[in-house]
């Protein structure tokens, strides 16, 4: 048992604050000072979680088989012309607006899989064609290489 701060005696004693200054009492005497609270330091928490399990980065590999030809834009105009039909007649049967069919065949415009479809089977011609697996460094798409750039074609 420690002893009291203000009387000595031996005691249980608390934590009190008596005009400011903070002192270990006996419960008779800290009767007279305002009982602080002891904290109970909490655990210390980290601020820095554990360092997560790092995410397999995702290469940056195109694996898909088929890639957009080239020469895309070439193969949609031949094959329109080849049915003798107009920027205009093609995009009324594929839903397409003509400054959609016009970018296609100017090469400004990828399109996506579904008009990819659209086209080959309304053309019958085939826009995708067998590629190697591509490593492309997601640095690279950014200098404004396309990616028709990186892919490398089978011979
Ligand atoms: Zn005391």
């Amino acid at each position: 048992m420690a002893e009291c701060e203000r009387c000595g005696r031996k005691a249980k004693l608390t934590l009190v604050e008596i005009e400011g200054a903070q002192m270990y009492l006996c419960p008779d005497c800290s009767r007279y000072g305002k009982v602080v609270q002891r904290r109970e330091e909490p655990p210390p928490q980290r601020k820095v979680s554990a360092p997560r399990p790092k995410q397999p980065r995702r290469p940056d590999v195109l694996s898909r088989e088929k890639e957009l030809a080239q020469d895309y834009p070439r193969r949609i105009q031949r094959g329109r012309e080849k049915l003798g039909l107009s920027r205009e007649e093609l995009g009324r049967k594929i839903n397409e607006r003509v400054s959609v069919i016009a970018k296609l065949e100017h090469g400004e415009m990828h399109p996506p899989d579904s008009l990819v479809k659209k086209l080959e089977k309304t053309l019958g011609i085939e826009l995708m064609e067998d590629v190697e697996e591509v490593h492309i460094s997601s640095s690279a798409s950014s200098t404004g290489m396309t990616l028709a750039d990186f892919i490398v074609r089978k011979k």
